[in-house]
């Protein structure tokens, strides 16, 4: 069976490299749907290539652009926010590729489980943000929320056909960013030049400062603490700077089992599409000479506190991470147009944390009302306190 998929975020890293993975087994995928946010360009040479039957864009200021491009092309065009949604939810798809960018993810991979969709999931805020919500709702309709970071694919294949209750703890492992050897006095000065300078990854820029930070890995910890239902105490954190042990999982009878390949997203990619069954390589894969050198060291949380804030709100629950998120999207927009230094970032952060009054159970509509006014009250504390500089 050749299985439809629908690419939420097919202008970006991961959509690419999921279009990458439809190309390389034509047999066994083909592109149903594409969904981009502002990339028309993109979008449009995309649908001549793949020939989706519906593709949308969520910006609507580029459609005329867009249909300009496709004139004389059979596609359904849909936009806007009701667009997105209605493509991630049309019933002939087979699997839904979330990998839009931000919390704006987090809407149509809810509608996409609603319409009965098994969810390969890139985007980190869905589960960050809306974790109980949507692991609930995935649960209550038997679908599977199929990891695709590298690190989540790693510590689900650990955990395939292993007897229920027998997790100790999830070694989450880190490349540390190229910031990882910084000196603490020299991150304030940092750019973003700098910091999109990723030594083993290659992501999209807002995912790349996140690795700088240590962000991206909070926000990992808290996606592990959802998808496989673990307290956060059962989760450490461990830098492994070359990038080629994905996570460990540690059993409780002192076992440990790694997932090792060489990091090249495509690989986790093709095995969210592909699962249960595994499909052969198409990609270069590890040599076990390549293995000489692994090492692993403690994150410094005193100099990258992201991931300390993203323990802290995974602890507290409800709307904490929601908080921690929106600051960090507004901090690193403001970051990547080189309005803050770098340590900024983390200060926006703990200063929305600060000012934020938790609430336990939220529902989607008060996450969306939180994301809105913690992304203005980052926004009015990096004026007040960094504009003047
Ligand atoms: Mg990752």
């Amino acid at each position: 069976m050749v299985k439809s998929v629908s690419v939420l975020g097919s202008t970006g890293s991961i959509g690419t490299q999921t279009l990458d993975v439809i190309e390389a087994f034509p047999d066994r995928f083909k592109a149903g749907v594409l969904v981009a946010n502002r990339s028309w360009k993109l979008l449009a040479e995309q649908t001549i290539k793949f020939r989706p039957k519906v593709i949308a864009l969520g910006d609507k200021s580029f459609l005329p652009q867009l249909k300009d491009a496709l004139n004389g092309v059979d596609v359904k065009i849909l936009s806007g926010t009701e667009g997105v949604i209605e493509a991630a939810s049309l019933a002939d798809q087979d699997i839904v590729m979330s990998a839009l960018v931000g919390v704006a993810g987090l809407k149509p991979t809810v509608a996409a489980l609603e319409a009965g969709k098994p969810i390969a999931l890139a985007n980190k805020e869905t589960l960050v943000v809306g974790g109980s919500i949507v692991t609930k709702l995935a649960k209550s309709k038997g679908l599977p929320l199929l990891p695709v970071d590298s690190e989540h694919s790693a510590i689900f294949q650990c955990l395939h056909g292993q007897p229920e209750r027998s997790l100790k703890r999830i070694l989450l492992t880190a490349s540390g960013g190229p910031f990882r050897t910084k000196p603490k006095e020299e991150l304030s000065s940092m750019t973003a030049a700098e910091a999109l300078k990723h030594p083993t990854w290659s992501m999209g820029a807002k995912i790349t400062i996140d690795s700088a930070s240590l962000m991206n890995k909070g926000f990992e910890v808290l996606e592990a603490m959802h998808l496989f239902q673990c307290e956060m105490e059962q989760i450490e954190v461990w830098v492994h700077p070359q990038s080629i042990v994905h996570s460990m999982v540690e059993f409780i009878d002192g076992s440990i089992l790694a997932q090792v390949g060489l990091p090249d997203m495509r690989t986790p990619i093709q095995y969210a599409l592909g699962w249960p069954e595994r499909l052969p390589h198409a990609w270069e894969s590890l040599q076990i000479s390549q293995c000489r050198n692994l090492t692993f060291e403690e994150p410094r949380l005193d100099d990258f506190p992201c991931l300390k804030y993203a323990f802290e709100a995974g602890k507290a629950g409800g709307t904490l991470p929601c908080v921690v998120n929106a600051a960090n999207e507004v901090a690193v927009a403001a970051f990547l147009k080189g309005k803050l230094f770098f340590t900024a970032i983390a200060e926006t952060i703990r200063a929305c944390m600060d000012a934020h009054k938790l609430i336990a159970e939220p529902t989607l509509d008060i996450l969306d009302r939180v994301d809105k006014e913690t992304r203005l009250y980052a926004q009015n504390f990096i004026a007040e306190k960094y504009d003047k500089h």
